[in-house]
């Protein structure tokens, strides 16, 4: 098969060995398979071995079956949930799966098995959930980042009426954004960049770019600002400005990952009662709420999607991330 392998920091299109099913596997065709910042932070960090195959966001269709699979035959469609859950950590069985440590480490495409950047994967039987058969396939590859969206604002105790803001407006922004309005709320996001700003209008979410002082805007329509802030840009001095915008007694969300230490004013965060609550990945729930949100399109992400791009424009892709600027989610077809 073909597959993007990775190799001293740069991506090759090259021809390696199909996977074969493994008892209690299935081997998918990946019609599907999103890049995020992780992707981008494993990439120009360097943080895995040469020959690895990157893409924990896929989507795909059952090709061969291993010995044990019954649920399961060829024709199927499924996301796959990247993430092998321990099942048996304290944090598996108290309710944190998301935070199981053999789980996070083991991710496909992340470091654990091979990723969705190739033309087949094997996936256990245990990662499969099913995707209704008229769903687009790049719209099952936006599930998992959905689902880490989906976390952060259950986190987040979004009600009707809550007041909410977002900060940055990438895909993990707008996703929060149209999760918490769809639960309710009322959304303002803003972001430097007009072309993202122009996105969250689009899909008629509230939002300002860095000329309409946005946060002066936010608090003046939220009357003293949201009560959940999600801070959604990844960059390290927006957590502090999150915790000015949001209300006394809120809430600042990280949905993000950051790399770099922030300055913080511990006195303002106490004194105004804000909470930090750190959102990191996803339990297999979120992801099963989060597909049947896409599923039954309550949750419309079909207009972040851009057509998706063949494996052999996956070295461009990379290369033009970090001075990407539009709201969308960009996804490679590996199919073609
Ligand atoms: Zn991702
Ligand atoms: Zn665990």
């Amino acid at each position: 098969m073909r597959a993007a392998i990775l190799s001293n920091g740069r991506f090759s299109v090259d021809t390696v060995p199909d996977p074969t099913p493994e008892p209690k596997a299935v081997v998918l065709s990946v019609s599907a398979c999103g890049l995020c910042g992780t992707d981008h932070s494993i990439y120009s960090n360097r943080l895995l071995e040469n020959g690895a195959i990157l893409g924990h966001e896929l989507a795909g269709t059952v090709v061969e079956v291993g010995r044990g699979v019954r649920e399961w035959t060829a024709g199927d469609r499924a996301a796959v949930v990247p993430i092998p859950y321990c099942g048996r950590c304290e944090l598996c069985t108290s309710g944190k799966q998301n935070l199981c440590g053999p789980g996070l480490a083991a991710m496909m495409g992340c470091g654990g098995a091979p990723g969705g950047l190739a033309e087949f994967v094997s996936a256990p039987v245990s990662s499969l959930r099913r995707l209704p058969g008229m769903l687009e396939p790049r719209l099952g590859a936006l599930v998992e980042p959905l689902a880490v969206a989906w976390h952060a604002v259950r986190l987040g105790n979004i009600r009707p009426g809550t007041r909410v803001g977002v900060l940055g407006l990438g895909p993990l922004g707008l996703f929060a954004g149209l999760i918490a309005r769809q639960k309710g709320a009322l959304v303002f996001g803003t972001d430097y960049r007009a072309h993202r700003v122009a996105g969250a209008h689009a899909l008629g979410l509230g939002a300002f770019t860095a000329d309409d002082q946005p946060d002066d805007r936010i608090r003046d329509l939220t009357r003293g600002g949201p009560e959940v802030v999600f801070e959604a840009s990844g960059r390290p001095e927006s957590i502090e400005r999150a915790a000015h915008l949001a209300r006394v007694g809120g809430s600042v969300v990280l949905v993000a990952s950051y790399h770099s230490p922030a300055e913080m004013t511990p006195g303002h965060w106490f004194n105004r009662g804000i909470s930090l609550l750190p959102s990191i990945a996803y339990t297999q729930t979120d992801f099963e709420e989060a597909l049947d949100a896409i599923a039954t399109r309550r949750i419309d992400v079909g207009p972040l999607v851009i057509q998706p791009r063949p494996l052999d424009d996956v070295q461009a892709v990379f290369d033009s991330f970090s001075t990407q600027t539009d709201a969308v989610k960009l996804v490679i077809d590996p199919s073609v």
